[in-house]
């Protein structure tokens, strides 16, 4: 096996149990290896930490596999790691029985670069990591092993981070029969899910436990739902009885499974909703003049900031939005509004809010803060991998 040599000092990120080795914290590599293949992580005096799987192409060169030089990176790793991840789940208060679950979150599962989300008796396989990318068949194999009633395993490995991997798009069937149609139940709320064509790999599971909140506190209220996608937060305050939901995205696509997912829940109030194929940036401006007021206004927007060069003008964005969005709560009613951009801390993010209530000439109260559900864990090595932060407020 080929051995890459850390720089000096940079061997304290390993031991901090960090699963990424940047570019400029290799002194060399040692021994052939082809790209994605097995490493072993020595310290600079030659001291082996770990062993990882190698990118040549990424500035995040090496992911760690195991935190053990001396423990192999095969076939029964991979069994053991997916099956693992499977269990937990299985038996965790808000994750046992849902039909929507994130079953492997990447490095917080010890799995690099492997994302895997069950819908229903579909698991969709996202990779994107050179080092994961050559134990995918092993990976596929392990997930039916530890899922006995799934009926089919589709990739959608077209995340745009494979190009830094030098990995092209791979999007497909990988084992079993696809459903006519995929969807799921979330606490009462059916949605039909585009594994297909959706975002990511097809549905937002992070946000369940926050639509979960919203379905808890719409009774009676008047909701604007921004950047609503296929309606996730909207369906769930239909739900909890809102008095009325508007829905707003730019994405045609989007809508079209939205208004799919208001046919499938029937029993719902659907002539409560209301939904806008808008930009929510000039929305804002022209629903306050229009005067309209609401109890609750969601702010989901998409990764404003991908990477730290991105933090100016996603910013701005932010600020943007929720100093317009504010003006549309009516007093004592609630904002609630999201960053999924992991180059903006949860402490920045309430910062820029509280700035806006400021500028509003408003004052109010974080009444939860929020962030995705348990089946998102986040590394203790890697506390960054915390990317989404929500608060809850309720201004006066
Ligand atoms: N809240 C959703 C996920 C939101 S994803 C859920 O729980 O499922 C972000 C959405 O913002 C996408 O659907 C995208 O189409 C939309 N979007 C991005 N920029 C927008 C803009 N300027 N105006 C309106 N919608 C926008």
């Amino acid at each position: 096996m080929a051995d890459l040599i850390l720089k000096p000092g940079k061997e304290r990120a390993v031991k901090a149990r960090h699963p990424w080795i940047f570019a400029q914290s290799v002194a060399k590599v040692v021994g052939r290896v082809e790209n994605g293949g097995t490493v072993r992580v020595c310290a600079h005096d030659g001291t082996p930490l770990a062993r990882a799987g190698i990118s040549f192409t990424s500035g995040i060169r090496a992911r760690i596999w195991r935190f053990d030089p001396d423990q192999p990176v095969d076939h029964a790793f991979f069994r053991r790691q997916v099956a693992q991840a499977v269990a937990w789940r299985a038996r965790y208060p808000t994750l046992a029985g849902q039909s929507g679950v994130r079953l492997v979150h990447g490095e917080a599962d010890g799995l690099p670069g492997v994302i895997v989300d069950r819908y229903g008796s579909v698991a969709v396989l996202q990779i994107t990591f050179a080092g994961a990318e050559r134990w995918r068949d092993v990976i596929v194999e392990a997930l039916v092993r530890a899922c006995p009633d799934l009926c089919a395993v589709y990739e959608r490995s077209d995340s745009e981070v494979r190009q830094r991997e030098g990995l092209a798009p791979r999007v497909g069937l990988l084992w079993g029969t696809l459903p006519e149609t995929v969807s799921i139940d979330e606490y009462g709320v059916r949605f039909a899910v585009d594994i297909a064509g959706g975002h990511k790999t097809g549905f937002y599971l992070d946000q369940r436990e926050n639509r979960r909140l919203v379905q808890q506190l719409a009774s009676g209220l008047r909701v604007l739902n921004t950047f609503c996608y296929t309606g996730g937060f909207s369906l769930h305050a239909l739900k909890g009885g809102a008095q009325e939901v508007w829905s707003v995205d730019s994405s045609a696509p989007a809508l079209t499974w939205l208004k799919k997912n208001l046919a499938l829940n029937a029993a719902l109030p659907t002539d409560r909703s209301r939904v806008l194929e808008a930009d929510v940036f000039s929305g804002l401006r022209e629903w306050l003049q229009a005067g309209e007021q609401f109890d609750l206004v969601i702010l989901d927007p998409p990764k404003f900031a991908p990477s730290a060069a991105h933090v100016p003008k996603a910013k701005r964005a932010y600020r943007d939005i929720n100093l317009f969005g504010m003006r549309l709560v009516r007093p004592g009613g609630y904002l609630m509004t999201y960053s999924c951009s992991g180059g903006i801390g949860v402490e920045e993010f309430q910062a820029l809010i509280a700035t806006c209530a400021a500028e509003n000439r408003r004052s109010g109260q974080i009444v939860a803060r929020l962030s995705a559900g348990a089946d998102h864990p986040i590394g203790l090595g890697a506390p960054e991998g915390e990317y989404l932060k929500g608060l809850l407020v309720r201004l006066d």
